[in-house]
């Protein structure tokens, strides 16, 4: 049994096929990857971070070849997709600098005793992913996990398993596994599995949490997100600003996890805002193939997405909501979607409250910060926002009342990501992150090993109903 894939841009034409994994399968693929990790995990840190560092010189030398793949599997422009691959690169080598650091163990010797904390591996990690930057999302598990000392078994979204098959061949000590929620299943509940991770949806991650808590499994979980994006009554953007903001929500046709969900503008500039919108969608929205290097937004993943997006956008003209087409898409055969603006909704339309995950943003307008900041917050996700401001100082006060895991200032979506911040959500939106030093540590759990200076060779002794610490030994 295979898992066939399709261009989403031309459904007749078949990308290619990776074989289904069964269930039943993960006892001896676990094993063999427990095994794998008793060795992996004893090499030198320097050992397990050099064939990282020839990864990523791989991945930025096949990066033409393995964007168009990227490109036809998942609909996404072959421009945006080399960039996540070298992106990809830039961050496995960057995690590779970080982890000598990270992963150094610490000894303390004073007169409170002597004390070594230890990180160590999990063990075999399971790591399920999505199919919107598989790469990306790939390897943020992959490589600090296997910089750590794991072993991984990864499991791709049938909607892109491609590209990403190739990548981790790349890599040492990572087993690609194909299937859907039962293969999942079996990852979870296999005991040499220590720890799983996972970027998705809500339905998927509530199905990953109730397994990983009933086999009382440590998990990151990274979700879906509703972004606001508020501009402050001082805004102030130039042409390119607009266009940047418009590809905030557009890119991906919209299937982002922190795409720019909700526009927020004061009522006064409304009308301001949205010429000046209208105008940068129309420069730099060009819908097409996403083979062709001047298309900024191609289809949308499959029939089934299509179907989701298309049926909120007419909800929302239904409930009165004005539909302003941003650009047409000049191709019927894929699953394309014309890119739209929602003016006049209100809050509780489901294209504002819920995750459209496609191209269709409501803009809403607001009176002042305090009904803005509410309306923003009021969400059960959690995971980006952005504030705009010509007044930094402002926004990063306004940003701090967000209920956000990371706010942009004066941008939204990756041109706002930074190899040092942490990303992950707040609230729905999940727990754990991502990138950063936090996202490295993630794979690993700190061991102690203590020796009390009350019994130390030679040491004072204690009373045995004493807290050392609190005696001051
Ligand atoms: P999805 O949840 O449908 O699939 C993700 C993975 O989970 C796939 O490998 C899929 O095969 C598997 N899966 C699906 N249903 C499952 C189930 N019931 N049990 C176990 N596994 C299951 O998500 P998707 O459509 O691939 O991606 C879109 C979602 O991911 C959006 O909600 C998006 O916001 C979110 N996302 C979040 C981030 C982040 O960093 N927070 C990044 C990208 C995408």
């Amino acid at each position: 049994m295979r898992v066939h894939r399709e261009n989403p841009a031309r459904p007749r034409e078949l990308v290619g096929s990776v074989p289904i994994t069964p269930p039943e399968a993960v006892e001896v693929i676990a094993r063999e990857a427990d095994r794998r990790f008793r060795e992996w995990s004893r090499a030198p840190l320097s050992a397990r971070l050099e064939p990282l560092r020839a990864a990523a010189d791989r991945m930025d030398a096949d990066v033409g070849e393995l964007g168009e793949l990227l490109a036809r599997e998942t609909g996404k422009p072959v421009v945006d997709c080399r960039g996540e691959i070298s992106f990809a690169a830039v961050y496995l080598r960057w995690l590779c600098d970080r982890a000598e650091t990270v992963f150094a163990p610490t000894e303390i010797d004073d007169r409170l005793g002597r004390l070594t904390v230890t990180p160590r591996p999990y063990g075999v990690v399971a790591a399920i992913t999505p199919w919107n930057a598989p790469i990306i999302l790939s390897i943020l598990k992959l490589g600090p996990a296997l910089a750590a000392g794991n072993t991984v078994l990864l499991k791709p979204s049938p909607l892109a398993p491609l590209t990403v098959t190739r990548v981790a061949q790349l890599l040492p000590e990572s087993t690609v596994v194909h299937g859907g929620p039962e293969l999942v299943q079996a990852l979870i509940a296999d005991p040499r599995v220590g720890k799983i991770a996972f970027t998705g949806g809500d339905a998927a991650g509530r199905a990953i949490a109730a397994a990983a808590g009933q086999a009382l499994k440590p998990l990151v979980l990274e979700l879906g997100g509703n972004d606001p994006a508020v501009f402050l009554d001082d805004f102030a953007l130039t042409p390119d600003d607009y266009e940047r903001l418009v590809l905030a929500s557009f890119a991906t046709s919209g299937q982002v996890c922190m795409a720019a969900k909700r526009l927020y503008v004061p009522r006064r500039r409304g009308e301001e805002f949205l010429d000046a919108y209208l105008a940068a969608a129309q420069r730099i929205l060009r819908v097409g193939d996403p083979l062709d290097e001047a298309v900024t937004m191609g289809p949308v993943v499959s029939r089934a997405a299509a179907d989701r997006v298309t049926a909120l956008i007419s909800d929302a003209a239904a409930r009165g909501g004005r539909i302003i087409t941003l650009a047409d898409s000049p191709e019927r055969e894929g699953y394309f979607v014309d890119p739209i603006l929602a003016c006049g909704l209100a809050d509780d339309a489901p294209l504002v409250s819920t995750e459209q995950f496609g191209p269709a943003v409501p803009l809403l307008t607001y009176c002042d910060e305090a009904e803005v900041l509410s309306r923003a917050n009021d969400s059960d996700l959690g995971l980006g926002a952005s504030v705009w401001s010509a007044d930094e100082d402002r926004a990063f006060a306004f940003a701090a009342q967000l209920e956000a895991g990371f706010t942009f200032i004066n941008t939204h979506n990756r041109t706002g990501m930074s190899l040092h911040a942490p990303f992950g959500g707040m609230k729905r939106s999940g727990y754990g992150r991502e990138y950063a030093e936090d996202g490295l540590r993630e794979y690993i759990q700190t061991t102690v090993t203590h020796s009390p200076a009350a019994f130390r060779p030679g040491g004072p002794g204690l009373p045995a109903r004493a807290y050392p610490a609190a005696t001051g030994i």
